[in-house]
């Protein structure tokens, strides 16, 4: 990395956060006081490992290298309120994943919940931003939620897995026929494109990381809150425009970040997939978990 994208942001956020405090001054609503159609938007950091920078970054045409390794941060997001408790993503329980990727102080997504005094059957929704392993891999214990992939991303499944492997492509077999299960008894909706899924709450189908991925946009307090998932591994990839180093479609990817910036109340609230610094930069709810507010940057 060639600049800081912390400093970076830090700039030009300035400009916003004055705005913001201004609007405020105008009536701005309590923040515990959800109003329709707001909720609270949480990330829950499930472990962090060191990993390639060749896979963060796709190659540029200048020629500079990405040899060496870089922090990853792992994560799932919880969304709250209008009595929903919305997971996006499960993480991983797979043991030999765990291990073969050195993830460090791993915690499943449940027992994390748990630290928030959530037990897995009151999840009402899981959104799944794609079905790679690191997103797809923990099921098992949201017994009740509904859940919500899109149908391009399920297709893709069904495709790889037809021919007999038990993994391919960045999913499991194993993960893909619990979520055929979970679509035997009704709980699996698939959807096809952009979708308002509650007041609040909207689907955006990308395709880029991989053919169905989708990213979800959350109205907050802070405004606009864009989980990007792996569209955009790391901050930096989203601020300098730099495509990531793992894409089925590296030019839907250059494309979807060009946009993104302009679809959150800050590039701040355009939430990567593996950033660490997500854990570091917002306010501490508890161990492994962060509020995603704009009170940080406001600062
Ligand atoms: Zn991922």
């Amino acid at each position: 990395m060639t600049s800081s994208p912390l400093l970076l942001m830090q700039k030009r956020s300035r400009g916003l956060a004055g705005a913001v405090i201004l609007m405020c001054l105008l009536g701005c609503s309590n923040a515990l006081d959800l109003a329709d159609g707001e909720y609270e938007v949480f990330a829950l950091r499930y472990g962090r490992s060191r990993v390639k920078k060749e896979m963060v970054y796709q190659p540029l045409s200048t020629g500079e290298k990405r040899s060496g390794k870089l922090t990853f941060g792992w994560y799932v997001w919880l969304l709250k309120g209008n009595d929903r408790v919305i997971l996006v993503d499960t993480g991983v329980v797979d043991q030999g994943l765990v291990k073969s990727w050195r993830i460090r102080d791993f915690v499943s997504s449940d027992s994390l919940l748990r630290r928030m005094d959530i037990v897995p059957w009151q999840v009402t929704d899981i959104i799944l931003t794609h079905l790679h392993w690191d997103h797809a891999g923990n099921l098992g214990p949201y017994v009740q939620a509904k859940i919500w992939l899109q149908e391009t991303e399920y297709k893709h499944a069904e495709r790889t897995f037809a021919s007999g492997v038990e993994q391919d492509a960045g999913m499991l077999l194993s993960d893909f026929q619990r979520l055929q299960k979970r679509s035997e008894a009704g709980y699996l909706n698939l959807v096809e494109g952009d979708l308002e899924l509650y007041p609040g709450v909207s689907l955006r189908l990308i395709g880029d990381h991989t053919p169905g991925l989708q990213q979800v946009v959350v109205h907050t307090a802070s405004g606009n809150v864009v989980l990007a998932s792996d569209s955009s591994y790391l901050y930096d990839n989203t601020l300098r425009e730099q495509p990531t180093g793992v894409a089925a479609d590296y030019q839907k990817n250059l494309e979807n970040l060009r946009k993104l910036n302009r679809l959150a109340a800050s590039p701040w609230l355009v939430i990567p997939g593996h950033d660490p610094d997500v854990y570091t930069h917002f306010p501490r709810v508890t161990d492994g978990i962060v509020k995603i507010t704009s009170e940080s940057w406001a600062k």
